[in-house]
């Protein structure tokens, strides 16, 4: 609110950029495209977005030939891992097995992940997370999933608590204890050892529950055993769906309520046009396809056409070893046929749907938590075409710069 006579004075103050992209969810263009716009920004929370005239700030950033958006929000991420996976990368890359001995998949990370100490975990994470930020990331998500037991698990958990409190931006903890099983155990048993965990794993912090559910992994029921298990503590549930099979689980998704299902390579139409009915959101990771070379990627306008909501994650992990949502949407709209403005929703927007946080962050409006970007580009295309350029020169979390010019 303007005072009379004069201006109100706010902590931030960004103004004039050449295109401010609210990414609001009613937008009709998709991202709330506001030529000349500014964003006022006080005790951390958005004050008014559009038209700031009326305000001054005790800090001020002229966007000037710049685009102004809301952070991304990196809605599926395993970024917490020990080792890495160069050696069997290589190898694949090059059309041959990877040599005896190197890391290789899922288990191969499991045995180097327990391998190391919760700070070893923590540092190695944090390197990956502050790329993350670097390159406009405020809000992502933390899976567990390569501890594959339950106290290997359980210091996942602690991990990401620790990340959380340590870095600027917003980290959602997800249990995934279903990522994988040991070899070693036995498969209804150790889902009988997830159910067994997941009051510990409320008590632990996490928001969501996931399963892997997929030829090899968890069969839909076991993965109903362990979603509506996880409920009665208060874990939402997210599922990793038909990646590279058709399970049939889009149903039990719809029946447990889950947030987001993730990947849908395999998922019929029929099934999507039921996901998006009950308000499912669904998550592209276009990266991770090009990464594994994926025999049958994902067109996400399947999605679209279906009614769903669209989320771009990066999926990082040590089989996609990319920290840039810059390349998700790049990638989501020259291999995934999405608009420039559909990616850029589904990276920020759509993003904060898939993890349930659309009220706070994920666009800009009065009232949503002052995370947001100042990008170097002219216009929003240039965040395509500049193929995984970071673009990003300014990063405000919860009203604070935490890159840029004057970092609190
Ligand atoms: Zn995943």
């Amino acid at each position: 609110m303007t005072a009379t006579g004069g201006t109100q004075l706010v902590d931030l103050l960004i103004t004039d950029a050449a295109e401010l992209l609210t990414c609001a969810g009613d937008a009709p263009d998709l991202i709330g495209r506001i030529p000349g716009g500014g964003v006022a920004v006080d005790g951390g929370t958005i004050t008014a977005v559009g038209d700031v005239s009326g305000y001054r700030g005790r800090r001020e950033i002229d966007a000037r030939g710049k685009v102004v958006m809301p952070g991304f929000v990196d809605s599926h991420t395993h970024v917490v891992f020990g080792g890495d996976r160069a050696c069997e990368y290589a190898a694949v890359a090059a059309g041959q097995a990877p040599p005896a001995g190197v890391s290789v998949g899922i288990l191969g990370t499991m045995a180097d992940t327990r391998s190391q100490t919760v700070e070893d975990l923590v540092e190695a994470a944090a390197d990956r997370i502050r790329e993350m930020i670097d390159s406009g990331t405020t809000t992502l998500e933390s899976k567990t999933g390569y501890g594959l037991s339950i106290a290997a698990e359980a210091r996942l958990l602690e991990v990401n608590a620790r990340l959380e409190e340590q870095l600027p931006a917003r980290i959602v903890s997800t249990y995934l204890g279903a990522h994988a099983i040991d070899p070693q155990r036995d498969p209804q048993d150790w889902t009988e050892d997830i159910v067994a965990q997941l009051p510990d794993v409320a008590a632990q912090g996490a928001a969501f529950n996931d399963v892997y559910c997929d030829a090899g992994y968890f069969t839909p029921d076991q993965s109903r055993r362990i979603l509506e298990a996880g409920a009665r503590h208060g874990l939402r549930p997210k599922i990793h769906l038909d990646a590279y099979s058709h399970t049939g689980a889009a149903a039990l998704a719809v029946d447990v309520g889950a947030v987001s299902a993730d990947h849908l390579n395999f998922t019929t139409d029929g099934e999507l046009r039921a996901l998006a009915d009950a308000g499912v959101t669904g998550v592209y990771m276009p990266c991770l396809e090009f990464a594994v070379r994926h025999p049958a990627p994902l067109d996400p306008r399947r999605l679209y056409d279906a009614g769903m909501e669209v989320a771009l994650a990066t999926d990082v992990c040590p089989g996609c070893w990319t920290t840039s949502m810059h390349l998700a949407v790049a990638m989501g709209c020259r291999t995934g046929g999405m608009s420039i403005a559909q990616a850029l929703r589904a990276a920020t927007y759509g993003g904060a749907c898939a993890l349930g946080l659309a009220g706070t962050i994920g666009s800009l409006a009065p009232g949503m938590a002052a995370d947001l970007q100042v990008l170097d580009v002219p216009s929003h295309e240039h965040l395509a075409y500049r193929i995984g350029r970071n673009s990003t020169e300014t990063i405000i979390i919860d009203g604070a710069v935490v890159k840029g010019a004057g970092v609190d």
